[in-house]
C-alpha cells in the first residue's frame, strides 16, 4: 500500500521583477509552480531574495490568465483559433502599410520580456514593415542613463557590477530608494557600510534607504543640477579634483568649470545647506574609491539626461571610474530595461547600440536580415506613438506594455489609443489596455519559456521553461515568429528561442561571443563578450572611454526648472515612486496573496505640516487634483516628507497616479516628466 511521493523539481532561472537580476529556482510539484528558493550559487544575490521574490511564483496559475487568442467583435472579446487571430493581424497590419506606409505602423515591447522577444520585435517592425517605430518602455525609466551616459562615456550602461560595490570607500546615492526598488542592491549597501564604506543617501524624501546612511542630504524635488553642480564648485575650489585622469582621459574640462562657478551657493534652490554640499562633496572627492549609484529620481524629469551628465561630471572630475569601487551605476527598474535596449527595440538603432542612420549599419543589417531597403530616419518614441494614434500612427503592436497604467497622463493615452485603427495586445492578462485592443494574443510568462535577461550589470541570465503556459499561450518568441510566417518574411522559422539568440548574437557585437551554454553557469557572462573566448567585461572604461576618441565628455550644465511648478491652484508638487512590495502595474504582484497583503491599497504620503493645515489624517480620503485629472486615495501622513510635496506610487489601479502626471518630455531622451508635476489636495467630505 505504497503511497506515490510527489516528484519535486527545482528549475534555476531568473527574477522576473527588478533589474538586479536575482537568481532563484522554481519548485514544480505536479506540473505548477509552488514555491521559490533562492538560488544559493547565484553571485548576484548569494542565497537572498527579497519579498517580492519570494512572491513571485504566485500570478503563475492565477485564473485570471489569457488562454485563448481573443477578437473583437461588435465591442465584445470571442474567442478565436490561433490561425483566425494571426490571420487578422498581419492582414490588419499589411492593410495598413499598404493604405498609409511604413510608419502608420508602431511597435512597443515591455522591458519585462527576455531578449530574444525584444530583439524578435525590432526585427519584425524593421523587416516586416520598413518603420525604425519600435520602443520598450526604458524610454519611460532610464531613457535619460542611455542618452546622457552614452553622450558622456560613449556607452550608455552601467559601468560596475554591483558586488564590486563592497570595495568603494564611499557611496554616493542619489534618487534611488534602493531598499525597496532594489532590495539586493540595498543589501549591499548595508554590506559595504559594515565593511567601513561611507555611504552618502541625498533625496527629497527620508526614504528607508536614507535611514541607513552615514548622511543624509535632503534637496528640494527637480534640483539636482544645482546641488551637483555645487558639490562639483567645492571639489575645484578645495583643490580635489583629478587633474591628471581630467588632463588624459577626458574633454572640455573648461567649460564645465565655468560653468559650476555660478553655483557656490544654492541652499535657496535646494534647500540644502551650503556646508553639507561641500561636506558631502569633500567626503565623496577624497575618498580613494567612490561610487555613484542612482535611480529614477534622476531621470524622470525633463532634465533627465542633464541630470544624468551631471553625475557622470562628477565621477570623472574625481577620476572615479574605470576602477573597482568607483563608476556610475543606474539601477534599472525592470528585470530586462538593459537588454530591451541593447536588442535594438529602440527607435535610432539596431541590437548592440547600432545606429540606423549609419549606412553601412543598414547594409549589415540588410545583408544579415537578407532584406532591402531598411529605413535610416529616426523612429518614434513610445510616448511619440502615443501622442501621433490617429495621426501619423494608425496601427500599433503592444507587447507586454500597460500604457493605460504606466504613463503619464492616462486620460490622454486612453483618448490617443481610441483614434487607432487597428491595435493588437500580447500579454498574459487582460489588462487595462488590452481591453481597448481589437486583438488580444495570449503570451506565456516567464516561467514557462526559455530566453536570456540582462541585469543593471550587463550580467546576460538565462531564464528556463519550469512548466508549461495555460491553455493555448504561447511563448512571445513563437507568437512572433508565426506572426513573421504569416506575413511571409524570411528569417523568422525559429524552433526555439536559443535560435532567437543565436540570430541575435551574430549581428550584435557585444554578444558576439555568448551561447546558451556559455550562459549555463550560475555567474553567467557581462558583456561586452565579443568572442566565444572573451570572459565578458565587469567594469567599463577601464583604459579609455567607449567615445569615438576614447575621451569623456564634460558638459557643462545649467539649471532648468520642471516643466509645472506649484501655483496658486495647484500648490503641491507630486512626486511618484515604488514600493517593497509591489512592482510597476501591479498586474502580478498584486496577484500574490503575500504582497497583496503587505500593502493592498494605494495612498499618498503628505507632510505633517501639511496635513495639519489642511485637517487631513493618517487613513483620511483625499482627493489629488492636477491639470489633467484627479484621483482619490487615502493620507498617509508622515515626517519623511517635506512641506508642499507629495508623493503617490502607481501600482494600484484604483487610484492610479498617471492619471496626474505631465507628459511634457526632456528633450533628448524624450523622457516623460513622472516625478514632478503640481497638484491640489483635498480631505474628501463624509458623504
Ligand atoms: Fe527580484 Fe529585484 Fe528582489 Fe532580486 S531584488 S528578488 S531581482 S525583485
Amino acid at each position: 500500500n505504497q503511497q506515490k511521493v510527489p516528484e519535486i523539481k527545482y528549475v534555476p532561472t531568473t527574477c522576473p521583477f527588478c533589474g538586479v537580476g536575482c537568481g532563484l529556482n522554481l519548485v514544480v510539484k505536479d506540473g505548477k509552480v509552488v514555491g521559490v528558493e533562492p538560488w544559493k550559487r547565484s553571485p548576484v544575490n548569494e542565497g537572498k531574495l527579497c519579498p517580492k521574490g519570494y512572491g513571485c511564483y504566485e500570478f503563475i496559475h492565477s485564473p485570471d490568465r489569457l488562454t485563448k487568442p481573443l477578437i473583437k467583435k461588435d465591442g465584445k472579446f470571442v474567442e478565436a483559433s490561433w490561425d483566425e487571430a494571426l490571420d487578422l493581424v498581419a492582414s490588419k497590419l499589411k492593410e495598413v502599410y499598404g493604405k498609409y506606409g511604413p510608419d502608420a505602423l508602431a511597435f512597443q515591447v515591455s522591458c519585462r520580456v527576455p531578449n530574444e522577444e525584444c530583439y524578435l520585435m525590432n526585427k519584425l517592425a524593421r523587416v516586416g514593415f520598413k518603420t525604425n517605430n519600435v520602443d520598450n518602455c526604458a524610454r519611460i525609466c532610464h531613457g535619460p542613463s542611455v542618452a546622457g551616459l552614452s553622450l558622456s562615456l560613449g556607452s550608455g550602461a552601467a559601468t560596475n557590477p554591483f558586488a564590486d560595490l563592497l570595495n568603494a570607500d564611499c557611496i554616493f546615492v542619489i534618487g534611488s530608494n534602493a531598499m525597496e526598488a532594489h532590495p539586493l542592491v540595498g543589501r549591499r549597501l548595508i554590506q559595504a557600510k559594515e565593511k567601513g564604506t561611507t555611504l552618502i543617501v541625498a533625496d527629497p524624501r527620508y526614504t528607508l534607504t536614507a535611514r541607513k546612511a552615514h548622511i543624509y542630504m535632503r534637496f528640494n524635488p527637480s534640483t539636482v543640477i544645482p546641488l551637483i553642480n555645487s558639490m562639483m564648485y567645492w571639489i575645484i575650489k578645495e583643490g580635489k579634483a583629478d587633474m591628471e585622469f581630467i588632463k588624459n582621459k577626458t574633454k572640455d574640462f573648461e567649460e564645465l568649470k565655468k560653468t559650476v562657478e555660478k553655483y557656490a551657493d544654492v541652499e535657496a534652490l535646494t534647500g540644502t545647506p551650503t556646508e553639507l554640499v561641500k561636506e558631502i562633496a569633500l567626503k565623496y572627492a577624497s575618498a580613494k574609491n567612490a561610487a555613484i549609484v542612482y535611480c529614477l529620481g534622476i531621470t524622470e524629469t525633463t532634465s533627465g539626461t542633464d541630470n544624468v551628465r551631471s553625475l557622470a561630471n562628477l565621477a570623472m572630475l574625481t577620476g572615479n571610474i574605470g576602477r573597482p569601487g568607483t563608476g556610475i551605476n543606474p539601477l534599472r527598474g525592470q528585470n530586462n530595461v538593459q537588454g530591451a535596449c541593447d536588442m535594438g527595440a529602440y527607435p535610432n538603432v539596431y541590437s548592440g547600440y547600432q545606429k540606423v542612420e549609419l549606412e553601412e549599419n543598414r547594409k549589415k543589417m540588410e545583408q544579415a536580415w537578407g532584406v532591402e531597403g531598411l529605413p535610416g530616419n529616426y523612429g518614434l518614441t513610445l510616448m511619440e506613438q502615443i501622442d501621433a494614434c490617429g495621426d501619423r500612427v494608425k496601427a500599433m503592436f503592444m507587447l507586454g506594455e500597460n500604457p493605460m497604467i504606466s504613463f503619464p497622463d492616462i486620460n490622454h493615452v486612453r483618448e490617443c489609443l481610441s483614434k487607432l485603427e487597428f491595435s493588437v495586445v500580447e500579454d498574459i492578462f487582460l489588462t487595462e489596455t488590452a481591453q481597448l485592443a481589437d486583438v488580444v494574443l495570449p503570451a506565456a510568462c516567464w516561467a514557462e519559456k526559455d530566453g536570456t535577461f540582462t541585469s543593471g550589470e550587463r550580467r546576460v541570465q538565462r531564464v528556463r521553461k519550469a512548466v508549461d503556459a495555460p491553455g493555448e499561450a504561447k511563448p512571445d518568441w513563437e507568437i512572433l515568429s508565426l506572426l513573421g510566417q504569416k506575413l511571409g518574411l524570411k528569417g523568422f522559422d525559429f524552433k526555439s528561442a536559443e535560435e532567437v539568440f543565436n540570430d541575435m548574437a551574430r549581428v550584435t557585437p557585444q554578444y558576439g561571443g555568448m551561447t546558451y551554454a556559455r550562459l549555463e553557469k550560475p555567474e553567467a557572462l557581462v558583456w561586452p563578450c565579443p568572442t566565444a573566448d572573451h570572459p565578458g567585461t565587469p567594469i567599463l572604461h577601464t583604459q579609455k572611454f567607449a567615445t569615438a576618441d576614447g575621451l569623456g565628455n564634460f558638459f557643462g550644465i545649467d539649471y532648468k526648472p520642471p516643466a509645472e511648478v506649484p501655483d496658486e491652484e495647484y500648490p503641491f508638487a507630486l512626486m511618484t515612486g515604488r514600493l517593497l512590495f509591489h512592482y510597476h502595474s501591479g498586474t502580478q504582484t498584486r496577484r500574490s496573496k503575500q504582497l497583496h497583503n503587505e500593502v493592498p491599497t494605494g495612498f499618498v504620503e503628505i507632510s505633517e505640516a501639511d496635513a495639519a493645515e489642511l485637517g487631513i489624517k493618517k487613513g483620511d480620503r483625499v482627493l489629488l487634483k492636477s491639470r489633467r485629472g484627479e484621483v482619490e486615495t487615502n493620507a498617509l501622513v508622515t515626517k519623511d516628507i517635506p512641506k508642499g510635496v507629495l508623493n503617490m506610487t502607481f501600482h494600484f489601479r484604483e487610484c492610479p497616479a498617471n492619471l496626474l502626471t505631465n507628459t511634457a518630455r526632456d528633450p533628448l531622451s524624450k523622457m516623460p516628466e513622472l516625478k514632478y508635476c503640481a497638484v491640489s489636495v483635498e480631505k474628501v467630505k463624509a458623504r
